[in-house]
């Protein structure tokens, strides 16, 4: 029901992913057609679509300036979060924080060789796709990240059709670093509870936290909210969300694989459809970044 807004204005408003896209759909077959007719609205309908390609430009201009001073931002949210946690509790909580990066790193390897199974070569695809892997870090939101992914997916030369849908929909529902941080944290609260998981309880962590990450907003700190659904799911104890505490160290590592997922998959597709490119001419960046010269 979501995906129809009720105003053009609150979808933007709300950063409601699928409302935007579809009212991007219809507002955007709309010029198609005036472009393509030769009534009186062709004119406006071509003026629309180049101020619209103007500000795509000029966001990705943005984009760039805000990547210039990104070392920067990743300092502060360190210390940030360093400074008001403490070392001790972030101690404490380390073993979850481990058993995450663990999981995230087995679901990198696991794109690593369906990119190498389907002969996307990898040095080339990580050179562009480490811009917004970092950026995701940063930023902890897949859909802020979004102008940076796409701009990866322009420079490893994936098409735009493909990507320009593919992106924007997997940033909104394609989340798999929060499906894995779901899973992690509520196993890690039923320890803390001295609660012990059966089997059927672990599948189904597994089967609501992977749903439940496709709701999951590509917001900072969407999953945390999620996390407590899960838990209500299940049946452990609301208070164990204290995991709150260090959402931002789990977060940073689950947008990074969320986002790098999302580019994995239209890299494959792009594959599957086109065929090879490593040797197709890199096309003129989009976002001027040191990657793309
Ligand atoms: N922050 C994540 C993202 O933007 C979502 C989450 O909280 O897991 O992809």
């Amino acid at each position: 029901m979501s995906i129809v807004p009720e105003n053009i204005v609150s979808a933007f408003a709300d950063l409601n992913m699928l409302a935007v896209l579809f009212t991007s759909i219809v507002f955007g077959v709309a010029i198609v057609v005036l472009r393509a007719g030769s009534g009186d609205f062709k004119a406006p309908a071509e003026a629309l679509y180049q101020g619209i390609a103007g500000l795509e430009a000029a966001t990705l201009r943005i984009m760039s300036w805000v990547l210039e001073v990104l070392p920067f931002g990743i300092l502060a949210i360190v210390a940030h979060t360093i400074s008001t946690q403490g070392v001790d509790a972030l101690l404490s909580l380390a073993a979850m924080v481990g058993a995450l990066y663990l999981g995230l790193a087995g679901q990198l390897l696991f794109y690593m060789l369906l990119l190498a199974a389907f002969g996307v070569g990898l040095r080339r695809f990580f050179a562009s796709a480490r811009t917004p892997m970092v950026t995701a870090f940063a930023t902890q939101s897949s859909s802020g990240t979004l102008p940076v992914t796409m701009a990866a997916a322009d420079r490893l030369g994936l098409s735009r059709s493909i990507h320009g849908v593919a992106l924007p929909l997997g940033a909104t529902i394609n989340l798999d670093g929060a499906a894995l941080r779901i899973a992690v944290s509520a196993v890690f609260a039923a320890n803390v509870v001295g609660v012990s998981l059966g089997w059927g309880q672990l599948a189904e962590i597994v089967v609501v936290g992977t749903l439940i990450s496709i709701g999951t907003a590509g917001v900072p700190g969407a999953g945390i909210v999620m996390i407590a659904t899960v838990f209500y799911q299940v049946g452990l104890p609301i208070e164990t969300v204290v995991l709150s505490s260090i959402d931002a160290l789990v977060d940073m590592g689950a947008t990074e694989i969320n986002v790098t997922g999302d580019l994995v998959g239209v890299a494959l597709i792009d594959r599957i459809r086109f065929g090879r490119k490593d040797d197709a001419q890199p096309p003129a960046c989009a976002l001027p970044t040191s990657d793309c010269g």
